[in-house]
């Protein structure tokens, strides 16, 4: 009986927890600041193959040449298929891109962002998982059976990273693909809340309201973006 309200309380924890991870449209889930606005008025603009308004200039890039002011922070997959700069139809010097398969956060990527955030003045994070990850579909291939995936001590670096949300996910009823992209999606609310427990500068920064972290998924056939609710 003891065993059955464990697994009822388990369930309802896991339910409660996972519940965190929503996915909704940008107007249902973000507090719309001008740079919000911007990543959502380029993205609208990829989406809708509209002429592109991204900058990338000879003009522009001399005026670059003497430093730069990107507005937000964007850490995502290396995955060919998921180019910022792309999505949200921007240009030069408007983004700070931190990019590794799987958009994991380990101390280097970290020191990226306060770097973006307290030096260059960005004052939006957005944590960009995005559907059919090769690194998480790995991670939880590894997770089921370590001995059918091969990898490197490299590999397993990200890998690694990963795997909190594939814990956290296998406690689910989901499998195959289903579970992948919940890992996916657990990988990117673990970064967005590692940004602040990790980082006394972003802690800081988010607590006096002069940076924002927002979470999103990019879906790769339909170039849609869903967001985290806040
Ligand atoms: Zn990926």
């Amino acid at each position: 009986m003891r065993k059955f309200f464990s697994a009822v309380l388990l369930l309802v924890l896991t339910v409660a927890k996972l519940g965190t991870v929503s996915l909704v449209e940008a107007e249902e889930a973000l507090e719309v600041t001008p740079s919000v606005q911007k990543l959502i008025d380029g993205h609208e603009r990829y989406w809708n193959e509209e002429t592109s308004e991204s900058d990338t200039s000879k003009e522009r890039r001399e005026e670059l040449a003497d430093g730069q002011e990107p507005f937000a922070v964007v850490i995502t997959c290396s995955d060919s298929r998921v180019s910022p700069e792309y999505l949200f139809d921007l240009g030069l010097g408007e983004l700070f891109v931190v990019r590794v398969a799987g958009n994991i956060l380990d101390e280097a990527e970290l020191g990226s962002v306060e770097y973006a955030i307290a030096e260059l003045g960005a004052d939006t994070i957005v944590v960009l998982g995005h559907e059919s990850c090769g690194a998480v579909t790995t991670a939880v291939a590894k997770d089921l059976d370590p001995e059918a995936v091969e990898t490197t001590q490299n590999i397993d670096a990200f890998l690694d990273n990963i795997e909190p949300a594939v814990k956290e996910a296998r406690q689910s009823d989901k499998e195959d693909d289903e579970l992948v992209e919940l890992v996916a999606d657990l990988n990117v609310a673990n970064a967005m809340k590692q940004l602040e427990t990790d980082s006394n500068i972003i802690k800081d920064a988010v607590k006096d309201q002069s940076v924002s972290i927002l979470g999103a998924k990019y879906l790769l056939e339909d170039g849609d973006l869903q967001w985290f609710n806040q």
